[in-house]
């Protein structure tokens, strides 16, 4: 398969390795966003968090759990993201969370303003969706 965390897995391409558990790694993003950018992924390849079965999923969320005390040492404070798909920005197809490093002086916002402020939903459609959405 041609993806390129896949190859890091495999060690095709040199990586810095932070931490390997039964099911998960985490490594150096190697374009960061800031200083101490990390991911952390499922050894095997799947694109979405759901398509990882329990013990991955757990396996990876206890491994973010590991790293992010690590990394919030950096500045204090920690942006986590996963783009769960194309259109929410994913551009590697392999699921990976992110850890990014924030600071006060930094050119990022918060994800409020990623979005436009005049979304609003009726009453029928929140009803819909709770509906929807509840388990
Ligand atoms: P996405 O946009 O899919 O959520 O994030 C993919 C991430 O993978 C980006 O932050 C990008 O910098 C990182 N990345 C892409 N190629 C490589 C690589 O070859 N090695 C490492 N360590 N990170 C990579
Ligand atoms: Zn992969």
């Amino acid at each position: 398969m041609d993806c390129i965390f896949c190859k890091i897995i495999s060690g095709e391409i040199p990586t810095k390795i932070l931490k390997e558990t039964s099911d998960s790694i985490s490594f150096l993003d190697a374009f960061p966003l800031s200083k101490g950018h990390v991911l952390v992924i499922p050894k095997k390849h799947h694109q979405k968090i759901q398509d990882m079965n329990e013990k991955e999923n757990s396996d990876l969320f206890s491994l973010v759990h590991t790293m992010i005390s690590k990394v919030d040492s950096i500045t204090g404070s920690t942006l986590l993201a996963v783009h769960n798909g194309k259109d929410a920005g994913q551009e590697v197809p392999h699921v990976h969370v992110h850890l990014v490093p924030r600071s006060k002086d930094d050119s990022a916002g918060a994800i409020h303003s990623m979005f436009d402020d005049s979304f609003k939903l009726s009453d029928s459609e929140i009803d819909e969706l709770y509906t929807k959405l509840k388990i």
